[in-house]
């Protein structure tokens, strides 16, 4: 099949291609460039798009299978019975898919159930993104927050063990809790929720199995340790130091950026902005966007994820726009560059002969403005047409 549209940004940051042709054959991008050189084949049916911007599938990097902010109580969602976990997933899965999001990093459910999801969802029982999922999230029983987390345990020995429990249960990503949750005094939140030893032990026993580590970490004495320990990715980083943003530019650590939790009107903190915490939980706000600013102005690697506002990336993107960072950056953390932090260099987040071809059609250019990211009309995974809300038609 040949799709042709207006622009076309390939993800890797190249200069923006217009009147482009994309050639699929199969599940794989064959050929990219402009529709005049393209070499058709004869009868080979042909997608024309018209004004849209083709890009390449966005990547959600934090989000959960089951929980969803929209619904408040998320330790009540956890509990769900199997059946209505999975459904409420799979309304989930497919929200992002329609807000073009291709593939997406869970960061921990229960009983290895997005380990299952994954597999349905490449068999075709499920529509979603690609998912490579973290199974029980690790924490200690210091741990303040961390309500999907499953694993509970404290202690190096423990914690490997919790590690090769997912490992052996098919995660792709290990996850750790390594500070508490964001309310309440800095010094409670910096808390250390796992000391350095048992950080050590989670990054050994992971990297040494072939997985990558991830840890929510909001700053103090375990992002250091996180940070030194070669914990791939830190999640939310919210009150994260300077030294520690430098240190992490220095050593190439990834930083998740997860700002819709905090301001997005579903996100866990819309409700509190008129509860009894609605003073500090306004000054956090504050502290958090201004400590974001910083990581992008230090040049700190960073991808970008929604944890649990499902279809909110888009807003993501221009959360983090609105503190400095440029719409190209941006767009190249939510595809090239969120697929090289999940190794998958080429393969996704690309358009490029030999990628998958995961592409999404947007009105409008996001690189003039990021509210184009709200305006997907299509959106293609895998070769395959997952949804249009176009008026093209074949010829
Ligand atoms: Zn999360």
């Amino acid at each position: 099949m040949i799709v042709t549209a207006r622009r076309l940004l390939d993800g890797m940051g190249a200069a923006p291609l217009t009147d482009a042709a994309v050639i699929i054959r199969g599940e794989r991008i064959h050929w990219v460039g402009p529709a005049s050189n393209a070499p058709r084949e004869r009868g080979e049916p042909r997608l024309d798009l018209g004004d849209v911007t083709l890009l390449p599938g966005l990547i959600d990097m934090h989000n959960h299978l089951r929980i969803n902010h929209a619904d408040r109580d998320l330790a009540g969602q956890m509990r769900d019975p199997d059946v209505a976990y999975v459904l409420q997933g799979v309304r989930n899965l497919e929200t992002n898919l329609r807000a073009g999001v291709t593939t997406m990093k869970l960061n921990g459910d229960r009983g290895f159930l997005d380990v299952q999801m994954r597999e349905a969802v490449k068999a075709g029982l499920a529509r979603g993104p690609h998912l490579f999922v973290a199974g029980k999230g690790i924490k200690s029983t210091r741990c303040t927050g961390g309500v999907v987390a499953t694993a509970i345990c404290d202690g190096p020995e423990a914690v490997r063990q919790a590690v090769r429990e997912n490992v052996a249960g098919g995660a792709d990503v290990i996850k750790i809790f390594a500070s508490g949750g964001i309310l309440g005094p800095q010094e409670k939140v910096l808390r250390p929720a796992y000391g350095a030893e048992e950080i050590r032990a989670a990054v050994e026993e992971a990297h040494g199995a072939g997985r990558m580590i991830v840890a929510h970490c909001h700053g103090g004495p375990a992002a250091d340790a996180c940070i030194q320990a070669g914990v791939d990715i830190l999640e939310h980083g919210w009150l994260l130091s300077r030294e520690q943003l430098a240190r992490m530019a220095e050593r190439k650590t990834w930083l998740c950026v997860t700002l819709g939790v905090l301001l997005h009107p579903h996100g866990a903190m819309s409700h509190q902005l008129e509860g009894p915490q609605a003073d500090q939980v306004r000054r956090r706000l504050d502290e958090v966007q201004a400590v974001m600013a910083e990581a992008v102005s230090r040049g700190v690697r960073y991808v970008l994820g929604t944890d649990a506002v499902h279809g909110g990336l888009a807003f993501e993107l221009q959360a983090l726009g609105r503190l400095g960072a440029r719409p190209a950056d941006l767009l190249r953390a939510a595809t090239s560059q969120a697929a090289q932090a999940l190794g998958q260099v080429r393969e996704l987040g690309v358009i490029s002969p030999g990628a998958c071809a995961d592409l999404i059609a947007v009105l409008g250019d996001p690189l003039v403005s990021l509210t184009s990211l709200d305006r997907v009309r299509w959106v293609m995974q895998g070769g395959q047409v997952q949804w249009s809300a176009t008026e093209a038609s074949l010829s």
